[in-house]
């Protein structure tokens, strides 16, 4: 089935073509790309032609495409039975690996990012007996209702929810505040303290573009909740074992912790962990209800112990960082010689080109960027055989497996991009 008849019946069963919405490549005013293989740093779309990837399908694969041992692994796993509806070995194998890594006191593994971020709320809010959740304008969550509130930026004001089917009575339980605004948050606080359940962050955002925190915000963050008996919930669903073999380290004062892409190597997972007498009163062992049918699956197990494995060397992430570095010098050279407004944003392996002259600091900064020239730029590149997040508020993800030669090839497709994009 080649690009055309993939799409042309993809868009007779699936809403918009698609299996959730990013991939419809509607941001960058294209049509979804059918991808049939990978293979390292590579993707092959259905007629056979090969691109250099860095959508890395959005954060789990820091190893590359197929990386023998994590395919070796899943097989072993699948031949040996797919799922049990019991507890397995496999779930404590890899269940260790992250407590030893993070010092997370208790783990429960979901099956995804948006199941971890909900049962992280849900616990908060039993915890405190409390019902305000506070988030970050940009910083992105997973899609339960409460989570998908996003007010007005630059002031704290209840949510409205960002989604039709959202109930207005839900999304008034989310507060939004402007990301890297201690005072905000400090008002917030002011005002509302003793019914605030929880503070949900990414550390590093990485959902808006790359938007690093600035000091005083952690500050803020590692002080208030505290301060008023309100859980600190840090989703790092993203930044987990992507700089380094454990968490981010930003935001060590966390209750509750979410992760998700990177620990199933490529399959479906989540896991929320944290503190034990928080963790205590999920089912069975407290009255915080939550399950999952395939929750921990042995082939997601397998591949995620198998990546983690690779990855506690430790080799995979200088390699992955030192090919992100030459991205970004790369490019910072390239978008001088061109003229063009735009920015890069780099943290280990994470990057993001804004289509604005300096980098973002919030929401209403990134979405200063010019989203149709990168959408340009995102087209041009694609023409040149380099696979980009298809939206200016995506993450590039450099793994472990880009070589200097995948580097150099989307540097110079970039120089040239850059100009066209511009006109
Ligand atoms: C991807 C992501 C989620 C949601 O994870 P899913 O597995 O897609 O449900 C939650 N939080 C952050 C920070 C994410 O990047």
């Amino acid at each position: 089935m080649d690009n055309a008849h993939t799409l042309d019946l993809a868009r007779s069963l699936f809403p918009g073509g698609v299996n959730s919405p990013v991939r419809s490549f509607q941001a960058v005013g294209g049509e979804p790309l059918p991808i049939a293989r990978g293979g390292g740093a590579q993707v092959f779309d259905a007629d056979g032609r090969p691109y250099v990837d860095f959508v890395g399908a959005f954060g789990p694969l820091l190893l590359g495409h197929a990386h023998p041992a994590v395919v070796e692994a899943v097989q072993r796993a699948a031949a040996a039975g797919t799922a049990f509806g019991a507890l397995t070995p496999g779930e404590v194998a890899l269940g260790q690996r992250i407590q030893d890594a993070t010092g997370l006191e208790r783990l429960r593994f979901v099956n995804s990012g948006t199941e971890a971020t909900m049962t992280a709320i849900r616990l908060a809010r039993a915890a405190t007996g409390r019902e305000f959740v506070v988030k970050f304008d940009g910083c992105y969550h997973g899609h339960s209702d409460g989570l998908l509130a996003r007010a007005g930026s630059g002031v704290a004001t209840l949510g409205l929810s960002d989604s039709a089917g959202v109930p207005p009575s839900v999304a008034a339980l989310t507060a939004v505040l402007p990301y890297n605004d201690p005072a905000a948050l400090s008002a917030w606080f002011a005002a509302h303290a003793d019914q605030t359940a929880a503070v949900i962050v990414e550390p590093m955002a990485a959902n808006m573009g790359l938007v690093l925190p600035e000091e005083p915000f952690l500050a803020a963050l590692r002080a208030l909740p505290r301060a008023h008996g309100t859980l600190l919930v840090a989703d790092e669903v993203i930044t987990g074992f992507r700089l380094h073999y454990g968490l981010s380290g930003v935001l060590p004062e966390a209750d509750l912790v979410c992760l998700g892409k990177i620990i199933g190597g490529g399959l479906p997972v989540g896991a929320v962990g944290g503190r034990a007498d928080v963790m205590a009163l999920l089912a069975p062992e407290g009255p915080v209800y939550q399950a999952g049918t395939l929750s921990g699956n042995p082939l997601v197990m397998a591949a995620g112990a198998a990546t983690l494995d690779v990855l506690f060397a430790g080799t995979p992430y200088l390699r992955a960082a030192e090919s992100a570095r030459h991205l970004e010098d790369g490019l910072t050279t390239a978008i001088r010689r061109a003229g063009v407004p735009a920015s890069v944003v780099r943290c280990g392996s994470m990057l993001t080109l804004f289509w604005r002259s300096t980098p973002p600091r919030d929401y209403t900064e990134a979405r200063q960027s010019d989203t149709a020239a990168f959408g340009r730029f995102h087209r041009a590149m694609r023409d040149a055989g380099v696979l980009l997040p298809p939206s200016q508020f995506e993450t590039w993800f450099v793994s472990a497996a880009h070589s200097e030669a995948n580097v150099d090839a989307t540097v110079e497709a970039a120089a040239a991009a850059l100009r066209a994009a511009m006109a």
